[in-house]
């Protein structure tokens, strides 16, 4: 509530623990503490129920052994660790293949609607590059499911919720974070949180690329501005996962997923000259390789010119009877007709698409915590688990298994976690310059930055870098943040304009920490390419990290992977990864 004095001046909500997000993550992080009797708030943008997660469809991976019996959590590491190129942290992987199991089958238990065997198991698919049918899924709408169940059982324990907030900034006092300050998007209303511990659980950074699978206004990176701003370690922030099938048309479908399934099916892919060009990049795989190897392939073919007018490449299923097509894609069928497409007669234009960012907050996988006392994070915000490349299904079974493992330790910690006071004139200062930002009457405008911006990381810091493109896209995003300096917001409070303002900011942060972890990344790995290092290197097994110095400028170390545990070196030495060629 604002009081009577200075404009500035807002009364704190308070709680025990606030919760910057409501995705998957946030929910299980929070029902767990509410579980433990901890007063809990959960913050988002949107309306209670819609986050990012919701648009998870394929599934969400356990070792529960239901259909291929011989699966062992040894395995689904072992194939994680695989598929992270050995970058993954070997605690957080274990970590997740040990207790996904027990938290999907809570989630069924809570009411998750899962697709069920004709004997009432949980039924289980194939993912790429997974040994054995570990994906559990709800049709083909898993995150609303998941989603659906949490927001139930959240509002079941007493979990409070805001919706439409937007958190700008985290407060500390005496070097711990303690709080955060925000504003209601609907009313433009300041708001001002006071909290024992705050947990980060606000998504990735996809945003920043011109092309991504995600809605444009959300893994703008804000979880990594947030905590980078406050003293915390980036990690991996250079690895990021392009699917190679991204619709390209019409506009609010650019960037919009083209199932793996398709190529599953036999889909074909052909360049404007006609070629099935993955014949000369893969010709054992063909179509089924690896997503970044067939990602590179047809960034490349559009890239030399080989591509439509518009900037894509052909995917073709229509070789495949047209009864066997609607039966086994009915999605992408309609998805297209609704373009007046017909896949069952002609080919979709597709082209690589930003969908995963595997790096994000460095945190201890065993309770969530940042460098930064007080601040924890959780979900896609935070790194370790992926390494240089995600395993499908792997992300949404990381947001329950961290999240509860997050709500449980932190449940126990609040001890020593007392109330403090908030630091009440740095979010007077904030509040201010929040004020100036949003009555701006520079020159820039917000919107036409992001898309430079988007231009830029796509162009220079894509699906295939090299050192000078990296170099230049660097020195432009200087530029950038310097023009970023005066933007113009000419509507009055609340706006979108100042909502596009706040998101560049976190997405000048994110691109620049994705850009220098991959200008210092002098090898070729997962889903990082480097054209001028094309081989992944042994020497090379290492994470970068990032923070802030002392003058405010972004510094880069390494630090190296923890060891692989015996169980899990056991399982890789037996080497059960199967192909690519089992996608549904
Ligand atoms: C098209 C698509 C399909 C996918 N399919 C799968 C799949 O099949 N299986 C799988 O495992 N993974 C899949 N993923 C990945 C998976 O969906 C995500 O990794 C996961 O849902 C992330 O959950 P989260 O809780 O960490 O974050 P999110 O669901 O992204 O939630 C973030 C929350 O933070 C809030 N927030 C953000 N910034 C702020 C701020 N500044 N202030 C206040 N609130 C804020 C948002 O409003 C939101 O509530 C897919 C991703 C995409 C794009």
């Amino acid at each position: 509530m604002q009081n009577g004095g200075h404009k500035n001046d807002v009364d704190p909500i308070k709680t025990d623990v606030l919760i910057v997000g409501a995705g998957a993550a946030g929910l299980r992080a929070a029902i767990e503490l509410a579980r433990e009797g901890v007063d809990v708030l959960v913050l988002g943008k949107r309306r209670h129920g819609d986050a990012h997660t919701v648009w998870a469809a394929g599934g969400i991976n356990a070792s529960l052994g239901n259909l291929d019996p011989d699966d062992r959590w040894e395995i689904h590491a072992a194939d994680t660790i695989g598929e992270g190129h050995f970058v993954n942290d070997p605690r957080a992987v274990e970590i997740l293949a040990r207790e996904a199991p027990e938290r999907i089958l809570e989630l069924r238990d809570w009411g998750c609607p899962f697709s069920l065997t004709e004997d009432g198991e949980l039924n289980q698919r194939y993912f790429g590059a997974q040994s054995f049918r570990r994906t559990c899924f709800a049709g083909d709408r898993t995150g609303e499911a998941i989603m659906g169940t949490l927001v139930d059982k959240a509002k079941e324990v007493g979990v409070r919720y805001r919706e439409d907030v937007y958190v700008t900034k985290l407060l500390k006092s005496g070097g711990r974070v303690n709080g955060a300050a925000g504003f209601d998007m609907r009313s433009g209303r300041r708001l001002l949180f006071g909290a024992r511990a705050v947990v980060l659980a606000a998504g990735g950074y996809t945003s920043i690329y011109r092309r991504g699978s995600s809605r444009p206004d959300e893994n703008n990176g804000d979880a990594m501005a947030l905590a980078y701003e406050v003293g915390a370690v980036l990690k991996d922030m250079e690895f990021v996962q392009f699917h190679p099938t991204g619709m390209i048309e019409p506009e609010e479908m650019d960037g919009r997923l083209v199932t793996e399934a398709v190529r599953g099916e036999g889909g074909r892919l052909y360049n404007s000259e006609g070629e099935r060009f993955m014949e000369r990049h893969s010709p054992d795989h063909m179509e089924l390789d690896a997503r970044d190897v067939v990602a590179r392939a047809n960034y490349r073919e559009i890239r030399d010119g080989r591509g439509t007018p518009d900037g894509a490449v052909l995917l073709d299923i229509s070789h495949r009877d047209a009864g066997y097509i609607k039966d086994r894609l009915p999605n992408m069928y309609e998805q297209f007709m609704e373009q007046g497409v017909d896949i069952t007669k002609e080919p979709m234009k597709v082209s690589p698409t930003a969908h995963y960012g595997m790096g994000g907050i460095e945190v201890n996988p065993r309770t969530g915590a940042t460098a930064v006392e007080g601040l924890f994070a959780v979900g896609e915000s935070a790194a370790g688990v992926h390494g240089a490349n995600r395993l499908g299904g792997n992300s949404l079974a990381e947001t329950v298994v961290f999240g509860k493992i997050l709500g449980e330790h932190l449940a126990g910690a609040l001890d020593d976690l007392p109330p403090a006071p908030l630091d009440r004139e740095a979010a007077r200062e904030h509040f201010a310059a929040l004020g100036a930002l949003e009555s701006g009457t520079g020159e820039a405008d917000p919107q036409e930055l992001i898309d430079e911006l988007r231009e830029l990381v796509w162009d220079q810091a894509g699906i295939v870098r090299t050192g000078d493109g990296l170099r230049e896209g660097i020195a432009k995003l200087r530029g950038l943040r310097e023009r970023a300096g005066g933007l113009a917001i000419p509507d009055a409070s609340p706006s979108r304009q100042f909502e596009h303002a706040l998101n560049l900011r976190a997405m000048l942060t994110a691109a620049e920490s994705v850009m220098r972890g991959a200008l210092a990344r002098e090898e070729s790995r997962g889903a990082h390419h480097r054209e001028d290092f094309p081989e992944e290197a042994d020497g090379w097994r290492k994470n970068i990290l990032c923070a802030a110095d002392e003058g405010g400028d972004m510094h880069l170390w390494t630090e190296p992977v923890g060891e692989v545990p015996a169980e899990i070196q056991k399982a890789l030495d037996e080497d059960y990864s199967l192909d690519y060629h089992y996608l549904e």
